[in-house]
Parts: structure tokens; sequence; C-alpha cells
């Protein structure tokens, strides 16, 4: 979940980013998110029972941790070459 304050018009700053799965609340500072988290903004497709519905959360590193390690499966984990 995240909220911005309008700063000028046409503009946002990230000012709040809270955990969908606990809460916790994470660190941002000048508009800047300062720790980890997982985002994502999922759009269902035509074979899915969402189809049209885009799934939007954040997840502290944490719930994040949490959630990978219940796979069955094991997630591909691979080193970046670059850093965005
Ligand atoms: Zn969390």
């Amino acid at each position: 979940m995240r909220e911005y304050r309008e700063i000028e018009l046409q503009e946002s700053q990230l000012v709040k980013v809270c955990c969908n799965q606990c809460g916790k609340e994470l660190v941002v500072q000048d508009g800047i998110l300062k720790e980890g988290c997982f985002s994502v903004d999922y759009p269902f497709d035509y074979f899915s029972n969402k189809d049209g519905y885009i799934y939007s959360f954040d997840l502290c590193e944490s719930c994040f941790d949490r959630w990978v390690d219940g796979f069955q499966n094991p997630a591909l984990i691979t080193e970046t070459k670059e850093f965005l």
C-alpha cells in the first residue's frame, strides 16, 4: 500500500509505503524508499479467472522471504549484473 502527497501540479512524491501483509511502515525519506520492498502491479490476462483486474501490493523483505520460502518449488534466483 502506498500513499502519495501532491507536491506540484501534475507531480507527486512518495511519502508512505506499508507492507500489505504485516502492515509495517517502510522507511521513506525525501520521496525515496530506503529499504527493500517487493512491489507488484500485476494485470491478470484473458486465461485467468481474474481477467481485467490488476493486483497491486507491496511486501516488506520479511514477508517476501516468508512467502517465497513457502514455495513448493524454489524461486529461481539470479544475480543482477547492473543495479537500477
Ligand atoms: Zn511485511
